[in-house]
């Protein structure tokens, strides 16, 4: 994927080693609202390069607030005239992308509903040919990278090389302390795969409440992420949508102070040359517990043979259930974190059935 640096297209982004920063209100509501908001984000004393806002609003239920549509266009184009920040929206189809072209809105998103839809995001990529236009892609509700590169290929095959990714979490059932929860792994593993690709974090879509943005940002910028977009009201108590996750500017001052900025490396012999002794015993631990869990397989065939002479199953839940609980104790007692041993165990448990019902099934054929 061919994509050129942010720092060639966001022309008021000259600080390499500051992340870029994008707030605005969630949706736009009044002329007053947009100004009012744009006017104190230029007044804080950390540097906000992007105003957003949504024109036209991808609400879960209708007959709730759906967006202003055309007309906020015109009053985002009046933000840009009268400070210093870039300006962007979120489009979902064609005549979103023909609007926001004719108002000259600096950088569009696509949203994460959007990101999940081939069709659209080919319909967007469509309109948008013959223009050099900057996008942001949201990575699409469900956790599936595929699908977000998708995006990213078909604005790519398009012509469009101005490109940034933003991990606004993902929706899940299960109910969780986010309201869209994320899974760093999956835009870690697109940095992988595309290294020059930016990646920013939405912490209000993946928080759902003010008090959790920012350790969400902190962790963002802890991975590495190029900055983050965060939904920013003058007053939050009166706004038309997501109101609990949006953050006064003085607040979003508050939040980015707050936030360390942690170097990826560092030039210094001595923290090197620790970090190499400590990175060392890792991977002598990490050969052991590789052996170790090839020893216990070796066991699992073994009680499989057994099993198999007697005619009995694979999978019997009270062993199960007893081998869990005495586990999560065993690390509770460490002062290990009990989910990741149970989330650990559940999967060597599992591998071991499958292993003794193969032996089973291969015994049989
Ligand atoms: C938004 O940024 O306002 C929005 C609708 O986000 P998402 O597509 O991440 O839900
Ligand atoms: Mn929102």
């Amino acid at each position: 994927m061919e994509t050129i640096p942010i720092h060639e297209w966001i022309k008021n982004f000259t600080n390499p080693k500051h992340p870029l920063i994008i707030a605005g209100p969630c949706s736009a509501e009044s002329e007053e609202q947009m100004l009012t908001t744009a006017k104190e984000l230029m007044e804080i004393e950390k540097t906000i390069n992007v105003f957003r806002c949504g024109i036209w609003k991808p609400r879960t239920r209708p007959n709730t607030f759906e967006g202003v549509g055309e007309i906020g266009l015109k009053w985002l184009k009046t933000v840009k005239e009268e400070t210093n920040m870039l300006t962007t929206t979120e489009v979902a189809n064609a005549s979103h992308v023909e609007l926001a072209l004719n108002y000259d809105v600096d950088i569009l998103w696509i949203g994460a509903r959007t990101t999940a839809n081939p069709f659209s995001v080919q319909e967007i990529a469509d309109a948008l040919k013959g223009t050099d236009k900057p996008v942001m892609v949201k990575n699409p509700i469900n956790a599936d990278l595929a699908l977000w590169i998708g995006a990213f290929e078909r604005l790519n095959n398009s012509g469009l090389n101005k490109l940034m990714a933003i991990h606004r979490g993902f929706s899940s059932y299960e109910k969780t302390k986010y309201r869209n929860t994320p899974n760093w792994n999956i835009p870690i593993e697109l940095k992988r795969k595309y290294p020059h690709l930016p990646i920013l974090c939405d912490p209000s879509h993946i928080a759902g409440t003010r008090d959790l943005i920012q350790p969400v940002v902190q962790k963002a910028l802890d991975l590495n992420f190029n900055g983050v977009m965060v939904e920013t009201h003058y007053d939050p108590s009166v706004a038309l949508s997501d109101a609990a996750q949006q953050v006064t500017p003085i607040a979003l001052n508050g939040i980015l102070k707050a936030t360390e900025l942690r170097s990826p490396s560092v030039e210094d012999k001595e923290f090197e040359s620790t970090i190499e002794d400590l990175r060392a015993k890792i991977d002598r631990i990490d050969h052991e517990l590789i052996e170790a869990l090839n020893q216990r397989m070796n066991i699992v065939k073994n009680i499989g043979e057994e099993k198999l002479k007697k005619s009995v199953q694979p999978l019997q839940i009270e062993r199960m259930n007893m081998l869990l609980e005495n586990r999560i104790q065993a690390a509770e007692d460490l002062g290990l974190n009990t989910t990741y041993i149970k989330k650990l165990y559940e999967l060597i448990h599992t591998e071991s059935i499958r292993v003794q019902t193969d032996i089973m099934r291969n015994k049989k054929d």
